[in-house]
C-alpha cells in the first residue's frame, strides 16, 4: 500500500471520471497526475473535483 509522503498515512485510491490517483484523508495530499504542472488551474481544478469528492 502506499503511505503519504506528507504524514505517512494510507493513501486512499480514486477515481475520478477515467482516472486513477490517490489521496490522502488525514492530511489532504492528493497524487494527481497532471500534463501541464505549470498550470495553476489545471491543478486548482483537480483539487476542486477531489474536495466535491470528499464532500459527497
Ligand atoms: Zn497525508
Amino acid at each position: 500500500m502506499e503511505v503519504c509522503p506528507r504524514c505517512q498515512a494510507p493513501l486512499e485510491r480514486l477515481s475520478l471520471g477515467d482516472v486513477e490517483t490517490v489521496a490522502c484523508n488525514r492530511c489532504g495530499y492528493a497524487n494527481v497526475p497532471v500534463d501541464h504542472e505549470s498550470e495553476p488551474e489545471d491543478a486548482e481544478s483537480w483539487r476542486d473535483a477531489i474536495n466535491r469528492f470528499y464532500e459527497n
